[in-house]
């Protein structure tokens, strides 16, 4: 497929984080766009600058009722991913994931469209095995309080598969680990988040645990490159394949450096670990080399400069929030 030709494209949870942000890409390669969000996490905010474009539409809708359009693409992001979001409704988040997924799949079966699955790393819940990679086939607690978000998203992996090896539509299944970046919540949860609005409030950092634990952040330009380019990937490759930065680091020293970033005098605040926090997370990211000649290249402390200025401009200065 030539991805330089322009496109009819759907983006189900565009109105959030990585949407927005994938919505504002399409838009600027030419594509039209149409953004499917009910809300639920997602702000008109985060989608204030593309109301008005024409080659932009916006539709409140949820994904686990059917809906019925036209288009030749559909990227299905629509799902809270922070723990906190997903674990306020965790029915609805298994019903996004599934009843979603199903109804995406027959609408891209419909419409003979490609179709490419927001899956996560959580699908590896707390991997006994590091790096991750994609024959790793997981070590997920199916009824634990993390089971709504990881079981619903290995469920929609196998509805993607086996709409793929049944009907033989051309699904793309991405992997996505840990990105930060301009436009996620402050109320979110995630510890990027949370450490950055509390360094600049002045207020203590809270670390879960002893901080040891690791994650692997990769900043929001680099992944969306990533799915756009895994969306245009020839056909017959579907995945899974793991999108995210190999830059492991202890949430303790992405605490030190965000406060440090932040010029900020803030103490850091030891709180217990949430039940089934993993331990480890970094991936392996060769296939997304070989197959879709992709690699994150933002280092970790720019990436988290540039996220700091939007939460300051944002939600610390008055005036217009930067463009994200
Ligand atoms: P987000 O919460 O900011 O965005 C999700 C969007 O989906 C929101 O706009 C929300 O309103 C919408 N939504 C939720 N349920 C819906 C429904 N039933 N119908 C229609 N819209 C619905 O989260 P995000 O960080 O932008 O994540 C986007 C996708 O990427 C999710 O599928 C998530 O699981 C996946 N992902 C994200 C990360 C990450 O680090 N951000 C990591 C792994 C996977
Ligand atoms: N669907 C949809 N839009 C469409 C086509 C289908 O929302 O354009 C939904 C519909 O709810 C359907 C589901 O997708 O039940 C799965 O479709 P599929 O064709 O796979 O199976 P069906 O249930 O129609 O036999
Ligand atoms: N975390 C933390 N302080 C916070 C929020 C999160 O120490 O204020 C920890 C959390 O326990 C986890 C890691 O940071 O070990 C990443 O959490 P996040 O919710 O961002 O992502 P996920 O756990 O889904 O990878």
């Amino acid at each position: 497929m030539n991805p330089r030709l322009p496109r009819r494209i759907v983006v189900t949870g565009g109105a959030g984080f990585l949407g927005s942000h994938l919505c504002t890409r399409l838009i600027e390669a030419g594509h039209e766009v149409l953004c499917v969000d009910n809300f639920y996490t997602g702000t008109k905010a985060n989608i204030a600058h593309l109301i008005g474009h024409p080659a932009f539409e916006l539709l409140r809708h949820d994904i686990t009722f059917p809906l019925y359009i036209e288009a030749d693409e559909i990227y299905n992001l629509a799902c809270p991913a922070s723990p906190v979001h997903y674990q306020h409704d965790p029915v609805q988040t298994t019903k996004t994931c599934v009843h979603g997924s199903i109804n995406m799949l027959g609408l891209a079966k419909r419409l003979n469209a490609r179709i490419l699955q927001a899956s996560t790393s959580e699908v590896y819940g707390d991997p006994d095995r590091h790096p991750q990679r994609e024959d790793y086939w997981g070590h997920v607690n199916p009824n634990g309080i993390r089971a709504c978000y990881d079981e619903g998203k290995r469920c929609a992996e196998t509805l993607f598969a086996d709409y793929q090896r049944q009907y033989g539509l051309q699904v793309k299944i991405a992997r996505i680990f840990n990105t930060y970046g301009p436009r996620m919540r402050p109320d979110d949860g995630r510890v990027v988040s949370n450490l950055m609005m509390q360094a600049l409030a002045g207020e203590s950092m809270t670390v879960y645990g002893d901080g040891g634990q690791t994650r692997s952040f990769c900043y929001v330009d680099d992944l969306i490159d990533g799915l756009v380019r895994l969306m245009n990937s020839p056909d017959g490759f579907h995945g899974p394949v793991n999108l995210g930065n190999t830059h492991e680091t202890t949430v303790l020293e992405i605490a030190r450096t965000i406060r440090g970033l932040a010029g900020s005098a803030s103490d850091i605040e030891l709180r217990p670990l949430p039940q089934d926090d993993p331990v480890r997370r970094c991936p392996d990211i060769d296939l997304a080399r070989r197959m879709l000649g992709w690699e994150p290249g933002t280092p970790l402390e720019e990436g988290l400069r540039r996220t700091l200025a939007y939460f300051r401009q944002r939600f610390f200065q008055s005036g217009p929030a930067p463009a994200a």
